[in-house]
């Protein structure tokens, strides 16, 4: 389980955190025996939401902080139980404000632990509630100790802990990839063959779009039948529809995510639920299908609305596969045709720089020109989605980059020592650094690049964490 410590100074509330998250269940204490001091540190597993972690309270350890200074021997403690952790949460109090110990720890943590990532926690914020103005300017002051925009919220009163659990929940997934199968390289092989058997599952695929874009029409053009209700009025098709499709031997479930655009719509009810919905869709979708309006496009200055490019980028990040679909190319003439052609991909390019390749399909749905292309994108895309590629295989690939690349031109010399693939849908790797040298982003984007290309995983999101080895 990823670990999460609290750490602050005296008074602002950790054990008090600690006792919300492990809710009441057993909190393992254990010593920690220094020389002639042992102290206390409390250990629990945390239960958020969904989210399960082991979290330290580190308030046993702060006894000599208490005197002022987190110097010291207790510090040196405190920095031994911060490595073996992956995230602190660095709490202060909001009704205090900053306190000049709050900005020790601060600089304390700066100096000792940079790597670690610090989450800023407001506490006692319930006494805030006299008005939002005054969480304001709490927050402005905790977010000058640099560690970011500070959660809110009341150890007592369980206010604010729905944003934690926001805020940790992305964190602590991409941890859980890093836990590292120690298994040899041979069974890696195997493990090889037998993932690709994952592409061969059913596959979730999710329509979405503005009303209107054609997206029911797309659906009926892709089942060829008519089982999903078309029509010219703008959200008709409240309810998302799920159909089950087979193609070549595979089965496709098709979501068609009515609504997922009509948030600026004043009527609320049906409408907003079925946003809700359709975000939920978005989310379980293995491949996002982000259906345009070609004759809308070839208007407009720009191919995608505001709303079209955050859910393009809201796919990406939260790595699903995505294929964009131009519907209606059957009323553009030759050259607006030409133009939307060229357009659209390099506008893709630049709004989701970091994935090259996402696969733009022309159709006409009404015409049901396209749709083949239109399933075999996704298809491809979906099995990109679901690779595994084995622990020798990506270490043959490894000393083959370095030597192939300059690492001389790259800032933080680093030595990948050691490079595996830790999860498929999508394919999460990491690479184990020598020492304390960190791949600066110029290296990860290098690596990521040089990945994509050379095992062709163009148009899917690619993540690579690293990990150090002494
Ligand atoms: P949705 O809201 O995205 O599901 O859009 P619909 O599938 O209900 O389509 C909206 C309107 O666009 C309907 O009148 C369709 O007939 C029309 N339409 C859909 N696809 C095409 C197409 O490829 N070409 C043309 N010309 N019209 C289309």
């Amino acid at each position: 389980l990823p670990t999460v410590l609290l750490i602050g100074r005296p008074n602002v509330g950790k054990s008090a955190l600690f006792n919300r998250l492990i809710r009441r269940r057993e909190a393992l204490v254990y010593n920690t025996p220094n020389d002639h001091v042992t102290r206390d540190i409390r250990e629990g597993i945390a239960k958020l939401g969904d989210l399960r972690f082991k979290v330290l309270d580190s308030a046993g350890l702060e006894a000599e902080a208490s005197s002022g200074s987190v110097l010291g021997r207790t510090a040196e403690m405190t920095a031994n139980v911060l490595r073996r952790c992956n995230f602190a949460l660095f709490l202060i109090d909001a009704r205090d404000g900053l306190q000049p110990m709050d900005l020790d720890v601060g600089k304390w943590l700066r100096k000792h632990v940079p790597g670690i990532k610090i989450i800023m926690v407001m506490n006692k914020a319930e006494s805030l509630d006299d008005g939002f103005g005054s969480v304001i300017s709490a927050a402005s002051e905790a977010r000058t100790l640099g560690f970011g925009d500070p959660i809110a919220l009341s150890a007592e009163t369980g206010l604010g802990m729905n944003d934690l659990y926001e805020v940790l929940r992305p964190l602590l997934e991409e941890h859980m990839l890093q836990v590292v199968d120690e298994a040899t390289d041979e069974s890696n092989e195997d493990c090889e063959s037998s993932e690709q058997e994952e592409s061969k599952l059913p596959l979730q695929l999710a329509f979405v779009g503005r009303p209107n874009v054609g997206k029911s029409t797309l659906l009926n053009a892709i089942l060829q039948e008519d089982r999903v209700l078309v029509g010219p009025e703008a959200g008709l098709t409240r309810d998302s529809i799920r159909v089950e499709f087979e193609f070549e031997g595979r089965t496709i479930y098709m979501v068609d995510t009515a609504g997922w655009l009509q948030r600026t719509k004043s009527e609320k009810g049906a409408s907003s639920l079925s946003i809700v919905q359709s975000r939920k869709n978005l989310m379980r979708a293995h491949v996002v299908a982000l259906v345009l309006d070609g004759q809308e496009v070839s208007k407009a200055r720009k191919s995608m609305t505001h709303d079209e490019v955050v859910i393009a980028r809201r796919a990406i990040e939260e790595g699903r596969g995505l294929v964009v679909i131009v519907n209606k190319m059957d009323l553009l003439e030759e050259r607006l045709y030409d133009r939307v052609v060229k357009a659209v991909p390099e506008e893709i390019q630049t709004i989701i720089p970091q994935v090259t390749g996402i696969p733009v399909v022309f159709v006409s749905a009404l015409e049901g020109k396209g749709r083949i292309d239109v399933i075999q994108q996704v298809i491809e895309t979906y099995k990109k989605w679901c690779l595994r590629l084995s622990t020798a295989r990506l270490n043959r690939w490894l000393r083959k980059v370095m030597s192939r690349h300059s690492w001389k031109d790259l800032s933080a010399q680093p030595k990948v020592k050691y490079f595996t693939q830790v999860k498929a849908r999508p394919p999460t790797f990491v690479a184990f650094v020598s020492g304390k040298t960190r791949l600066s982003d110029t290296d990860l984007r290098f690596l990521t690049r040089s990945l994509k290309e050379d095992f062709d995983m163009g148009g899917i999101p690619v993540r690579i964490l690293q990990r150090a080895v002494v």
